[in-house]
């Protein structure tokens, strides 16, 4: 560390850096008398390349003992007692950041010993436990998970831009982009509800009496066709790549053993790295005979087989590749980066088709693997097996059925060996039979459809919507009206407007959804201004401004507070999907039942109280006692509650809508623009203004001032795509 740094330093070590090269430079920062702080991350194993011991293990490589070395005591001794050093877990966030804070503060050299165990050995270890427990009585009685409510998220993306964590992945739904949880991936550690970001979370609580009804339809695995075994005249090379967790590294095994078996010269190379941040991994699988001349990396271009689990991945590789050579096979489940999960790119459109091109296309095979494994697996653990059987299905691997099934018991341990036989094999089945790709060919149950994206029309939605209304039990009294009226007021804009069957849906959806925020006189006034905008719209225009108000006003008008939220979170849709998706079926004796990760907010007299919600009441019956409480916004609303939403609320349809009005005729695009003043920039089905309370509110500050530089004649702010 320069000596001549006068302000404050810290830096960043995992436990096994620490024993490589950190031990020196704590030292020399000790000696030089520096004010640094040194925050170790430790999880007593070398985690970035593939959970190597490390000397505080306790054991070496082998596996045999050795003396574990203690990290803390270490450091102490370094210090001789005389500098600040903390050893505690990080879970605690708010106590953590705290403690983080001060010592940065102190003077001198620190050490903070960041104590948590691996996500992926946790991960496998919870894994291992749980396949125990389903082997012996065929399913685990009491299981938590995380759950992000899709109705609730705003897509402001704090969760991902402050945990970075793999396990939140993109969803899309009716409302646009959403934040879902990668239960694949999720270590259900609920690390990422620490921030407190949102009302979105909540631990869900699944339990049964018996194994769980499969979600995939009976395939059979039976009498698969032979295949066929391509030969080669001197080399076979196969790149695989993927990224952390994906199993590259049992794929690479599986084939070196199997070519060995073989009779095959066989070198291979692994690479892995990052792989608990959704790292690259990749490895090379040669094969040579008659003595032909052998490399540990495939040449560029010279690869015969590339197994992509995953695609971006797979692109990545493309150097490998040629289409005179090469034949592709992918895993099309997309998993997003953290820059995406982020917000700050998008998954590229184009990248299956820059495999194909690239690769022998004739040959190409790719599918939505990931979801099948899930499917039929309950994870997409096996997809890696999965497309094995698929590959050596194809011809692409030249080894016999034996030497590769034999390898692949032998890599994989015997309590997982059945399982990824059943793997195997559904993989070949999948080659044979290219229509089982399709996931609607493969669910047990269509209802399972709507994870994968809304399979809902507008008359369906429209049926749907007004059925919740009539059989509303707490509108008991009222409820056949309001499903009638609801019905008309749809209806009449519908046939008004003409426009296509997504714009209806949308409609159909937040007319409900602003009936149950208010009531329908306020749904009333939404449907109104949205007829106003169309009455100015253009057809060649492709009618995008009324499409803009009908997402846009929406979105203003449906204030997630601390009544519509809790309606959200105990919405019939939503629970029967979450039914769906943690398969429960309570004829069987499953029951789902949820605790709210919740910090609602009240203004009262001027002063904001917030507070955490005691676990014991946050559930389902609190949501659903504060849903009915829609008598008081008005008396809150009057003492400043959610004023700033409210303003926006009102300044959106007063102004913005206003402007377009008044506008439209003589400059419609101008006009739009302003409509469209509260969505991305570049994505003008997204919103740009998203998020709760203090994340919201400068968003919000920000539209305004853009809304009014927009309509200055002096501004001239460059154009923005218009919406579809
Ligand atoms: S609202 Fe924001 S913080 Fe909450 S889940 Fe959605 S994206 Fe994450």
């Amino acid at each position: 560390m320069d000596p001549f740094v006068t302000n404050k330093q810290y830096a960043l070590m995992g436990d096994s850096t620490f024993f490589w090269r950190g031990i020196t430079a704590i030292s020399n920062s000790i000696k030089e008398g520096q004010d640094i702080l040194y925050i170790i991350l430790e999880n007593k194993n070398t985690a970035m390349t593939g959970h190597q011991p490390t000397p505080e293990s306790g054991h070496n490589v082998m596996g045999d003992q050795t003396i574990a070395q203690d990290i803390e005591k270490i450091v102490r001794a370094m210090g001789k007692g005389e500098i600040y050093v903390k050893k505690m877990p990080p879970s605690n966030r708010e106590k953590y950041m705290d403690i983080l804070d001060k010592a940065l503060e102190r003077k001198g050299v620190k050490v903070i010993i960041a104590d948590k165990e691996c996500g992926i050995t946790f991960h496998k270890r919870k894994r291992t436990e749980r396949n125990k427990i389903i082997e012996k009585q065929g399913f685990v009685e009491r299981e938590e998970f995380v759950n992000i409510s899709q109705e609730v998220c705003e897509n402001c993306r704090e969760c991902t831009k402050g945990t970075g964590c793999p396990g939140l992945t993109i969803i899309n739904t009716d409302y646009g982009e959403k934040i879902g949880i990668d239960q694949s991936v999720c270590v259900s550690d609920t690390y990422c509800t620490k921030i407190m970001a949102c009302p979105s979370f909540e631990k869900v609580i699944i339990t049964r009496n018996r194994a769980p009804r499969p979600r995939a339809r009976k395939i059979s695995l039976e009498n698969l066709p032979v295949a066929r075994k391509r030969e080669f005249p001197d080399n076979w090379n196969i790149f695989i790549t993927g990224i952390g967790g994906m199993g590259v590294g049992v794929l690479s095994s599986v084939l070196a053993r199997a070519g060995t078996r073989e009779g095959f010269q066989v070198r291979f190379n692994d690479k892995k790295g990052l792989a608990i941040r959704n790292g690259a991994v990749s490895a090379h699988v040669l094969y040579s005979k008659n003595g032909a001349k052998i490399s540990t990396i495939v040449p560029n271009g010279k690869a015969d087989l590339l197994i992509g689990l995953d695609m971006l991945e797979a692109e990545r590789s493309l150097v490998y590749a040629s289409k005179a050579r090469t034949t592709a096979v992918v895993n099309s489940t997309q998993v997003p980066t953290i820059p995406m999960l982020a917000g700050m790119m998008n998954y590229p459109a184009d990248t299956e088709d820059n495999i194909r091109k690239h690769t022998n296309s004739d040959e190409y095979f790719a599918g939505l693997l990931g979801d099948i494994s899930e499917l039929y697996f309950g994870n997409r653990l096996y997809t890696n097996i999965v497309m094995l059987g698929s590959a050596f299905q194809l011809g692409l691997i030249p080894v016999s059925e034996q030497n590769l099934v034999d390898s692949l018991m032998e890599t994989v341990s015997p309590g997982q060996r059945p399982r990824n036989m059943e793997a195997f094999r559904l993989g070949r089945k999948l080659a044979a039979e290219p229509e089982l790709l399709y996931v609607k060919n493969t669910v047990s149950d269509d209802r399972i459809l709507v994870l994968n994206g809304s399979t809902q029309d507008y008359k369906s939605t429209l049926e749907q919507k007004t059925g919740t209304l009539q059989h509303s039990y707490w509108m008991w009294w009222e409820g056949k009206p309001v499903a009638l009226l609801y019905r008309k007021m749809v209806e009449d804009a519908v046939a008004k407007m003409g426009l296509d069957d997504e714009a209806n849906k949308n409609l159909a959806r937040r007319v409900y959804d602003l009936i149950m925020w208010g009531n329908p006189d306020y749904a009333r006034k939404y449907v109104e201004r949205v007829l106003e905008v169309y009455a100015l719209d253009r057809p060649e225009k492709a009618f995008a401004a009324t499409k803009s108000v009908i997402r846009n006003l929406h979105k203003v008008m449906a204030i997630k507070d601390e009544i519509y939220t809790p309606h959200l979170l105990t919405d019939e849709e939503k629970l029967e999907r979450d039914k769906v998706r943690y398969n429960i079926d309570e004829d069987n004796g499953d029951r789902i039942s949820y605790e709210h990760i919740n910090r609602p907010e009240f203004e009262i007299f001027g002063k904001q109280w917030r507070f955490d919600l005691p676990l014991w009441l946050a559930h389902n019956w609190l949501m659903r006692l504060f849903k009915h409480q829609k008598w008081v916004r008005p008396i809150l609303e009057r003492w400043g509650w959610h004023k700033t939403e409210l303003g926006f609320r009102d300044w959106y349809s007063d102004d913005v809508i206003g402007f377009f009005l008044k506008t439209a005729r003589d400059n419609f695009d101008l006009a739009l623009r302003g409509l469209q003043i509260i969505n991305d920039p570049y994505r003008p089905d997204e919103f740009a203004v998203t998020g709760f309370r203090e994340v919201v509110w400068p968003k919000m500050e920000k539209a305004k001032q853009q809304f009014e530089e927009l309509r200055s004649p002096e501004t001239q702010l460059p154009m923005i795509p218009l919406a579809a």
